[in-house]
């Protein structure tokens, strides 16, 4: 396949929108797509979410991230396919298949393989171990730490170092976790297990965000939201973890952790007296992209550069350290 003929099935448009086969559109509206792939519920993926909803046959992703679209933004979908992963759905001789994505609950990878047996991939967003590789000709990626110095120490030596500084915060006051949905949660549930007995406040989107993917069967509990009777009991007792949005301006007490993946080369940095950043992050750092490419063995690497400024330098890369023919889009 040559570049010409890929670039006539694999468009990215300047909105986001990543259209295969003019069949479907992935995270961003095309008129011309019958179908629109939502493949996570963070908000640079649904964009023009409710044009798709007007235009398109059908909105497609996980039940997860339905769920999780209602109670972020209230977006009502009609003609909506919840498709679980691994799961073919059948349009025109298509075949269309959400594959898991490591990001937040309910994150997927999509695969379409045309009547003509060209398949083609897109990873949404995703990081390492835990996204499954795509068999496919034409890959389009991700590439948000795509520069070669965006490279973080082990996730498990990131996990621990929150676990050690979390520990130590705890025994002088409560402590404030700030981060995005799904990445939040994740973080729950990893302190869930290593502090049982700590009680978990949320902030309100935070709490609803937690009970939607709780319902999806991530063991997240004891965790009520700062406002309520409980959670104001808590507050005043001083000894929790709280959880909120890391854009949000309210102050939470004691000692204050950012989950950021935008931190390398270590695994926390202290910023004030009572501030920390975590490299904690959702995406692959730069080690994990070309990883995750070399597994996927595809023809053409197509990276997405409305999302990532880096994404002509990784594209670059991708040629020179892995010898495949690789470009970023829109150029
Ligand atoms: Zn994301």
């Amino acid at each position: 396949m040559t570049l010409k003929e890929t670039l006539n099935r694999v468009r990215i448009m300047p909105n986001g929108a990543i259209v295969m086969d003019n069949i479907l559109a992935c995270d961003g509206h095309s008129h011309n797509a019958i179908l629109r792939v939502i493949t996570h519920a963070h908000s640079d993926h649904i964009i023009d979410l409710s044009k798709s909803v007007r235009f398109c046959r059908y909105v497609i992703s996980t039940p997860v991230t339905f769920d999780l679209i209602t109670v972020l933004k209230g977006i009502k979908i009609r003609r909506k396919i919840g498709l679980s992963y691994d799961i073919p759905f059948n349009i025109n001789d298509y075949i269309i298949v959400l594959k898991r994505a490591r990001h937040i609950p309910g994150a997927a990878q999509v695969f379409l393989e045309s009547p003509d047996g060209i398949t083609i991939g897109y990873t949404g967003d995703f990081k390492l171990p835990g996204t499954p590789p795509l068999d496919v000709d034409i890959l389009v990626t991700e590439a948000t730490y795509g520069m070669p110095n965006y490279v973080r120490p082990p996730p498990e030596i990131i996990k621990q170092t929150l676990f050690d500084l979390v520990r130590r915060s705890l025994r002088v006051g409560p402590v404030t976790i700030l981060g995005y949905h799904g990445k939040l949660q994740e973080v729950m549930e990893l302190l869930r297990k290593e502090f049982p007995e700590v009680p978990f406040l949320a902030s309100k989107r935070v709490y609803l965000v937690s009970q939607v993917v709780r319902r999806h069967g991530m063991n997240i509990y004891d965790i009520w939201p700062l406002n309520s009777l409980e959670g104001r009991e808590i507050e005043a007792y001083g000894h929790y973890i709280f959880f909120d949005h890391i854009m949000s301006r309210r102050q939470g007490r004691g000692i204050r952790i950012y989950l950021s993946g935008w931190l390398f080369n270590k695994p926390m940095k202290k910023i004030a007296s009572k501030e920390y950043i975590v490299a904690f992050s959702d995406h692959a750092d730069f080690n994990q992209l070309l990883e995750y490419i070399t597994s996927c063995s595809p023809k053409i690497v197509i990276v997405d550069s409305t999302r990532s400024s880096c994404a002509p330098i990784f594209a670059k890369e991708v040629r020179k350290r892995l010898n495949l023919t690789a470009i970023s889009l829109p150029r």
